[in-house]
């Protein structure tokens, strides 16, 4: 294991210039951080994916480049040495704008990938700088020279082995010397063409940059100081948490707590890695520390969200006593690469949901061509703006009672879907957008808030 620190700062942390000081303050403060991961400048990826799914008006295009560029520029302008800088962005605008119009053609996963990256490979540039103007010896680093991934494009899987012999051989002789900065979301396929982990996917960058360089630590700066018992913004009343499980807190990820990319503690589990989460504008009020092992081992620890749901609920009389069903509806949503997230089952029908992070983002879809086999076997609901809540916490699937606080609480809701029992340490349930922030804040006030 080296002793360095990889930290990772998204979105907001590199907001601005001052958002950048203050990273740049962070990272000097801790000389066992050798390798810093940095998400696009708050707001440039939304601007991108809006350029990637194609704008036909030139004038629209115009403004949103121009958008891009006010962002990087307010940073360059207050630089002690511009130059650098300046000219990188100016000429990667230019390719955003060319992309931009071809995406107004004809848009593309592929491409997709190629415009959005030009978020992280521009706020590099900038963090750069930044930390070389107060005297670090920051360099910036391509990761698409190491991070490589197959080519699925918006959410590209990761080729461990090839990431650890690449890091082997190009990173970690560069963090000997220097603090190095790098692109989070971002790698390549074995062509070389641009690839993205989805949305929020810087998180599982630093994460698997951790696993290839050995890391002693993963940090993730974020706007929040650490992993709250529910999403602050939608309970005021959520507190802190200052220790949680790897299992835990993946199942919050997985289940829609924002705050971290759900496969970033994949690779973190797997080499014991211990990971902190805090807020880079307040780094003195300290974080979480997710680890192997915990003091405790709470019932209920947190609440996730996660929105844009659809259900799909199969009716089919031939289900009744009849085998053979069930592997028939996963081979065709296997064919057509559909995960399916929560499911439950009775004599005659099966619901199921479907999630979708990758970096086009919109509501996932039940494919026409997918549809179509299914309804050769059963009728076919499919119904949009759902989301699902996960209760986490520990020996759930053990525990008594508690299910009938935790019902009676959200008795005025209609729940769609209940799953419990196949983990310890969840219990979810399907309910309509319109209602789940109101259901997340009644059940926060009644388990947490006591
Ligand atoms: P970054 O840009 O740093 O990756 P994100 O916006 O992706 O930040 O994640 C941070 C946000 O996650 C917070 O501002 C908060 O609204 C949201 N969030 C969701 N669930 C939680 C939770 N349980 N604890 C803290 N923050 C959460
Ligand atoms: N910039 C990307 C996004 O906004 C990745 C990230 O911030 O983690 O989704
Ligand atoms: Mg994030």
């Amino acid at each position: 294991m080296s002793a360095f620190n990889v930290a990772k700062f998204g979105g907001t942390s590199v907001a601005d210039f001052e958002a950048m000081s203050r990273c740049a303050a962070v990272i000097d403060n801790n000389p066992n951080t050798k390798l810093v991961v940095s998400s696009a400048c708050s707001g440039v990826t939304n601007i991108l994916v809006e350029l990637a799914n194609g704008v036909q008006e030139e004038a629209r295009r115009i403004a949103l480049v121009e958008q891009l560029k006010e962002i990087h520029f307010s940073v360059i302008g207050q630089l002690k040495q511009p130059e650098p800088a300046k000219s990188a962005v100016e000429s990667l605008l230019k390719s955003v704008t060319s992309a931009a119009e071809a995406a107004s053609f004809q848009s593309s996963d592929k491409l997709t990938d190629h415009i959005v990256a030009y978020g992280e490979r521009m706020s590099t540039h900038l963090l750069t700088q930044v930390m070389q103007d107060r005297g670090m010896n920051a360099v910036r680093f391509n990761i698409r020279d190491i991070m490589r991934t197959d080519s699925s494009y918006g959410k590209a899987e990761a080729q461990l082995e090839e990431i650890s012999a690449l890091a082997d051989e190009k990173l970690i002789p560069l963090c000997k010397d220097h603090v190095v900065v790098t692109q989070g979301f971002i790698g390549a396929d074995a062509e070389g063409n641009t690839t993205t982990f989805g949305r929020g996917g810087s998180d599982y960058s630093a994460a698997l940059i951790a696993e290839a360089v050995k890391a002693a630590g993963l940090e993730i700066w974020t706007d929040v100081p650490g992993i709250y018992t529910t999403d602050p913004r939608i309970a005021s009343k959520a507190s802190p948490i200052p220790e949680i499980s790897f299992s835990e807190a993946s199942e919050m990820a997985n289940f829609g707590a924002k705050i971290l990319h759900p496969s970033t503690l994949v690779p973190a589990l797997r080499h014991q890695i211990p990971v902190f989460v805090g807020s880079s504008k307040e780094p003195e009020k300290g974080g979480t520390w997710i680890r192997q092992q915990v003091e405790s081992q709470p019932l209920f620890r947190a609440i996730a969200l996660r929105r844009n749901q659809t259900m799909v609920t199969l009716h089919s009389p031939n289900m009744f006593h009849a085998y053979g069903f069930l592997a028939e509806v996963f081979q065709i949503l296997a064919k057509y690469q559909i995960s399916v997230d929560l499911i439950t089952t009775s004599e005659v029908s099966v619901a199921l949901t479907l999630d979708k992070t990758n970096t086009a983002g919109g509501a996932p879809e039940l494919p026409a061509e997918a549809r179509a086999e299914l309804e050769e076997l059963c009728k076919v609901d499919v119904e949009y703006n759902q989301s699902v809540i996960a209760l986490v916490g520990n020996k759930m699937s053990g525990s008594k009672g508690y299910a009938k606080k935790v019902f009676s609480t959200l008795e005025d809701f209609n729940l769609r879907m209940i799953c419990y029992g196949a983990s310890q340490h969840n219990l979810c349930f399907l309910l309509h957008e319109s209602v789940a922030a109101e259901a997340v804040q009644k059940l926060h006030a009644e388990l947490f808030e006591g």
